[in-house]
């Protein structure tokens, strides 16, 4: 038996014409057993989540300022949807309820985390399957971190083989029986440790994409699709801004191998983005897989004669920025030379103590520093031990008139990265692109 998780995100669960197609994609395939919702999702560009309306009810509790309205808001969405849809599953008690613990103090967690409650009470009448609490099944250690075994156990105890359930996003129970909640756009992360507990098949995230694209379409509107992924070059992606799945997603299923499938609900017979843990024999040698990107990094160049001898430079400059509690993004070096790409977010107004520190612990011979730097990684299995590759990119980029900063490869050979200017970065972003897919226009 194939068993499958399927999530689904906020936006495919944000109103009644995007209940009926969740419906029919899970009941057109029966190995569907484990559906994971999210909490309903903006219903256009204005609308406001629910997650983010219970977060704003829990913040005029705790400054006693009456929620009623807001509450009025959150409940007035799921019952538009029970009564359209004819679900009838008593909802309005449960919301009262809900009403009452909320203004009864009730912590943050547990009030956010009725979002996906809710939904997932919802949907499960709607598609006539069972309830399964996700405080019963996903299952926190002391530390706040996901116990495997513990949320194993939880699923066969709470769950039969070959039964379709709906276990909410996004929280589960520490020890102690309190909730707690995943970082915000965490009903991902649910899907893969449900995917894991279950030794299941596939882990499918249905969202409102049909996967990744190569490149920000904003940038180059025919970005072609990516088919397959490795884990890791969709880390090395994700973590450079492209964004589809919460980053942490991957890691309950990286183990395991699970694949993850990026389907798109209101495009369901679009194979999507497939995610898997090896890319032979997908990856094609010379190809790229992606290519993303970040603006407004900072970057200081040190220079030194004869740095390389001096024991403890690096150590020094490394206590300087834990001192001051600033974390940098790379550190690419030279004979001579070390520079540290820092994003401007993490320096604000700390700039000018770095530099006084650096100068007077390290005494550089050269102290200098670009603002406004973008940073461009362009990623793929497909770029190691391939000859070529780079000369292809940094061709692109010297023909379209970018200035490279800086150049930072990955010892693994799956990621080139480039520091241009800001005002550069989506000329280079496409320059790569089309160097790497020149029958897109
Ligand atoms: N509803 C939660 C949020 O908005 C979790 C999720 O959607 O994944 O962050």
């Amino acid at each position: 038996m194939t068993i499958k998780v399927a999530k689904f995100g906020g936006s495919s669960l944000s109103d009644t014409a995007q209940y009926e197609k969740v419906k029919s994609i899970i009941l057109s395939d029966p190995d569907r057993l484990f559906i994971v919702p999210s909490a309903p999702g903006k219903r256009h560009r204005e609308d406001i989540k629910i997650t983010d309306l219970l977060y704003l009810c829990h913040a005029q509790v705790s400054h006693r300022v009456p929620f009623s309205e807001i509450f009025r808001m959150i409940a007035d969405r799921y019952l538009q949807i029970e009564n359209s849809l004819s679900i009838n599953c008593q909802l309005e008690q449960v919301l009262e309820n809900t009403k009452h613990e909320i203004g009864s103090g009730a912590s943050l967690d547990y009030v956010v985390s009725r979002g996906e409650y809710l939904n997932g009470l919802l949907l499960s009448h709607y598609l006539g399957c069972r309830f399964v609490d996700a405080a019963d099944i996903i299952h926190f250690n002391q530390d706040g971190l996901v116990d495997p075994d513990a949320t194993r156990e939880a699923l066969e105890k709470f769950t039969s083989p070959g039964e379709r359930v709906v276990i909410p996003g996004f929280y589960g129970s520490l020890p102690d029986g309190s909730l707690k909640i995943f970082p915000r756009g965490g009903s991902d992360i649910t899907g893969a440790v449900v995917a894991r507990a279950a030794a299941a098949d596939i882990y499918e995230n249905w969202t409102d994409v049909s996967g990744f694209l190569v490149t920000d379409p904003g940038i180059v509107p025919a970005s072609k699709p990516i088919h397959t992924i490795t884990y890791r070059e969709l880390r090395e992606l994700s973590y450079m801004g492209a964004r589809v799945l919460h980053e942490e997603t991957i890691f309950p299923v990286l183990e395991s191998g699970i694949p993850i499938n990026i389907k798109n609900t209101n495009d369901p017979l679009n194979p999507g983005t497939m995610i898997v843990s090896y890319a032979d024999p997908v990856t094609p040698r010379g190809s790229i897989t992606g290519i993303a990107g970040r603006k407004d990094f900072t970057v200081i160049a040190i220079e030194k004669n004869l740095m390389k001898r001096e024991s403890g430079f690096v150590r020094r400059l490394l206590t300087i920025l834990e001192q001051l509690q600033i974390r940098f993004e790379h550190m690419p070096s030279g004979i001579d030379t070390l520079s540290l790409v820092i994003s401007n977010s993490e320096l604000n107004s700390k700039l000018d103590k770095l530099l006084e520190e650096i100068q007077h612990q390290c005494q550089p011979d050269l102290l200098e520093v670009y603002p406004n730097m973008a940073l461009v990684a362009t990623v793929g299995h497909g770029m190691a031990y391939t000859p070529g590759i780079s000369a292809r990119l940094f061709t692109a980029l010297y023909q379209s008139g970018v200035n490279v900063r800086m150049i930072d490869q990955g010892s693994s050979e799956i990621n080139i990265i480039v520091g241009v200017e800001n005002k550069d970065f989506e000329k280079a972003v496409a320059s790569i692109y089309h160097a790497f897919f020149p029958e897109t226009e």
